[in-house]
């Protein structure tokens, strides 16, 4: 099974041995990969959708892989008990449903070892999230894969704190690691946000919203500007 970069940047974060579980595994890359490549000795494969899970279940079928993985039909960590799984992935989604699918999960947060997490959307607010929650990140990593940018986390039960909003909203373990796709996610980000305070400029449309808009987009320009210089690309 050959994963894309995004699922095995997620796959290299999982812990070797153990069971991991996969929320929302959709196709079942991810649980398929990790068994059939003895990094794992076995995985739980869940979705909230019959659909997908039975595309998983078929692919756990062709890869004769039915012994160490089951597959459950559950609304994100419902169907998973304590000590069932020591990893658990919850990866393709935006981080608001991550933050509902953990914050309704409370019975799983001490029972597993490490979260892997991987928000496509909300990623700032899915950090204040994990502190104001008791976790904490321990590691991140950011890939481009297809022309679209990904954040992937490995949290653990902890403190966290970080002192400057930006590292909520870029990642402190990837600001301080000065991480090469982070800069050119930022050199894109700078791109766009300039370009839309031009165009919102040039429009004659003088209302609240665009005015607020405008200001929202500054503040935004200077969080990349400050990260840029402590990433020394500025
Ligand atoms: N995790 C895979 C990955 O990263 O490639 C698949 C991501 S796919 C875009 C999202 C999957 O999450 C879908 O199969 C969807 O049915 C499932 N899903 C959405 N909400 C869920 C929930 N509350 N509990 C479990 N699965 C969920």
């Amino acid at each position: 099974m050959n994963l894309s970069l995004r699922l095995q940047k997620i796959a290299d974060f999982v812990p070797d041995g153990g069971i991991m579980a996969d929320v929302g595994t959709d196709h079942g890359h991810l649980p398929i990969y990790l068994v059939s490549s003895h990094k794992n000795k076995g995985a739980i494969a869940m979705d909230v959708r019959p659909g997908p899970l039975s595309r998983a279940e078929q692919a756990i079928k062709m890869y004769g892989l039915q012994e160490q993985i089951q597959v459950r039909l559950a609304d994100g960590l419902a169907a998973l008990k304590p000590g069932e799984a020591d990893t658990v992935v919850i990866a393709g989604m935006g981080g608001a449903l991550i933050q509902k699918i953990l914050g309704e999960g409370a019975h799983m947060w001490d029972n597993v070892g490490h979260w892997i997490l991987s928000p496509q959307s909300e990623i700032g607010d899915t950090r204040h999230w994990l502190e104001q929650h008791g976790f904490s990140i321990e590691k991140e990593e950011m890939v481009l894969d297809a022309g679209k940018y990904y954040v992937i986390m490995d949290v653990v039960r902890g403190p966290m704190h970080y002192e400057q909003e930006y590292e909520y909203t870029y990642g402190k373990y990837l600001i301080d690691g000065k991480h090469p796709v982070l800069k050119a996610y930022l050199e894109q980000e700078l791109e766009k946000v300039q370009g839309l305070i031009e165009k919102l400029g040039q429009s004659q449309n003088g209302s609240d919203r665009n005015l607020l808009r405008v200001e929202e987009l500054r503040q935004e320009l200077e969080q990349i500007h400050k990260v840029m210089g402590v990433l020394e690309v500025a």
